[in-house]
């Protein structure tokens, strides 16, 4: 029987890679066949950014309004919103995770499109006072084309968080999902295409990081990159993407600190502490992966957390009663099994789990290390599975500080009953998004995004809108007369002009 072959949109078109090459895709939950996709090269990354460029510069798109712009986004997402059921089926196919995730996550983008639909057409100028008898302004224009690079842990809510904006500010794209999951952004430039985006506007190219990410931040025709993944790949696109003083927004990893304290609600803090670690499988950049708990509660606390991390259902994720699916790829396994060796090779205590599942797919129990010392691989490195870590504290100060003590700085929570103690603690995180009494929930409106090795920028909210604007000053004369900065003098009489 003849697959079907998965294509790539460029320029308004259909197409397949210049090579003929196809990558094979496996459900990570039965190892089985998934469907197949043409491979990007990077030719087809060129022909993707020339459309891009010119859809800018010559078709006008740059100068587009914003109202048709937001209509355009809006009708997106009323057809994505109509193909909810189906599209994270497929999510939950390709990437792994459970139905309830995959379907939050495709309702989340619908919210992305609306809320960016919604903010297009809001003022961002700005107008000032100043000392002359002039007029000065800021007007906010679009970057230009933007290559946009997106990780597999939520293959399609991290692309439209990138799409979106960038269409709302007046951009051109092109967008490289993560080779191993494809699939829900094919479907959506379907959605894109049937909207009817002027040609080159939003190009799909599929492919490797190394061949067609890697020409996205090289590529002298492209004014922006915009990247989620790994701090060593972030580094590399941000190194290439120097050669041509592109602007770059990246959103890294992370090992964020989750704060317990004695006085916090006892079955709120250990329901978080689960969620935190293993909402898709630990596979999360602000993952809760580091629990800090106060000595007092220590034991309490972890008998309780083994009891009910052994409880969690793991499985295929479009069974309804699963509550955590199998990591992306063998790959990606095989690094978490890793770290589970390195952490007992340390001397870490491993409380539970530890293991492959003995079926197929690429499960790992929920697992959690203990005993541990700061300075440990399995503390300080950014591992995207289901294994936490617990640290100890005595002392709010000694807290914040085992809290700050990796290179990362993406997120991180404090669980107490003490406002005042709480707040203090979150002003001493170094981190771009944090929670009180809570781990995870976080909304389109607000930014998303790191300090320290964590990244770059902020995606999301209004701050999101930001990344793909230039901000240009206009001062208007309103005295058209001459200075006299330097003196008009008159021809001197004995030269000949010829
Ligand atoms: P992982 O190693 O777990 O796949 P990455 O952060 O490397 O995570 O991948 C995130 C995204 O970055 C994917 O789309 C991947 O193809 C892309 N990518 C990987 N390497 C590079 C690179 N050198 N340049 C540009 N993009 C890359």
């Amino acid at each position: 029987m003849s697959r079907i072959i998965e294509k790539m949109y460029v320029d308004g078109q259909w197409v397949e890679s210049q090579s003929g090459e196809v990558r094979e895709l496996v459900n990570p939950a039965t190892e089985e066949y998934l469907a197949s996709v043409t491979e990007g090269t990077i030719e087809d990354t060129k022909s993707a950014i020339e459309a891009a460029r010119r859809a800018f510069d010559e078709d006008d798109w740059a100068f587009s309004k914003a109202r048709e712009r937001a209509a355009l986004l809006l009708k997106a997402a009323d057809l994505l919103e109509q193909k909810i059921d189906e599209i994270s089926l497929l999510e939950t196919l390709n990437n792994g995770k459970p139905l309830r995730e995959s379907s939050y996550d495709v309702s989340d983008a619908v919210d992305q499109l609306r809320y960016y639909a919604g903010i297009a057409t809001k003022p961002h100028g700005q107008t000032f006072d100043v000392p002359d008898e002039m007029t000065s302004s800021v007007v906010r224009e679009p970057i230009g084309v933007v290559g946009q690079i997106i990780p597999w842990n939520y293959p399609l809510v991290m692309a439209v968080q990138k799409i979106a904006p960038a269409i709302a500010a007046g951009c051109t794209l092109v967008i490289k999902p993560a080779e191993q999951t494809p699939l829900t952004l094919i479907r959506f430039f379907e959605i894109l295409d049937q909207v009817g985006f002027p040609k080159g506007v939003v190009n799909l190219v599929l492919g490797s990081g190394k061949t067609v990410g890697a020409e996205l931040a090289r590529n002298e025709l492209v004014d922006k990159i915009a990247f989620t993944g790994g701090t060593e790949t972030g580094r590399a696109i941000m190194i290439s993407a120097a050669q041509t003083i592109k602007k770059v927004g990246l959103e890294l990893g992370g090992k964020s600190p989750n704060i317990v304290f004695a006085d916090a609600d006892f079955e709120t803090a250990v329901d978080y502490a689960l969620y935190a670690i293993y909402a898709n499988q630990g596979q999360v950049c602000s993952a809760g992966s580091r629990l800090l708990l106060e000595e007092t509660i220590y034991d309490k606390f972890v008998e309780e957390l083994v009891a009910r991390a052994e409880q969690i259902e793991v499985g295929d994720g479009t069974s309804p009663t699963t509550e955590m699916g199998p990591l992306i790829s063998e790959t990606q396994m095989n690094r978490v099994l890793h770290y589970i060796e390195l952490g007992k090779s340390e001397g870490a205590t491993l409380l539970c789990g530890g293991k492959r599942l003995d079926r197929n797919g690429y499960f790992i129990e929920p697992t959690i290390f203990t005993h541990t010392t700061p300075n440990m691989r399995i503390v300080q490195e950014e591992i995207f599975g289901p294994m936490l870590v617990i640290q100890t504290f005595k002392t709010e100060e000694e807290a914040i500080r085992l809290a700050n003590g990796t290179k990362y700085g993406l997120a991180g929570a404090v669980f107490t009953s003490d406002v005042a103690k709480a707040h203090r603690v979150i002003r001493k995180l170094r981190a771009g998004i944090t929670w009180i009494n809570t781990y995870h929930p976080t909304y389109n409106e607000a930014p998303w995004g790191g300090y320290k090795q964590s990244g770059i920028g902020r995606e999301l909210g209004t701050f999101g809108l930001e990344a793909y604007l230039e901000v240009k000053q206009i001062n208007v004369n309103l005295q058209v007369e001459p200075t006299h900065w330097f003196k008009k003098r008159q021809p001197k009489t004995n030269e000949t002009v010829s």
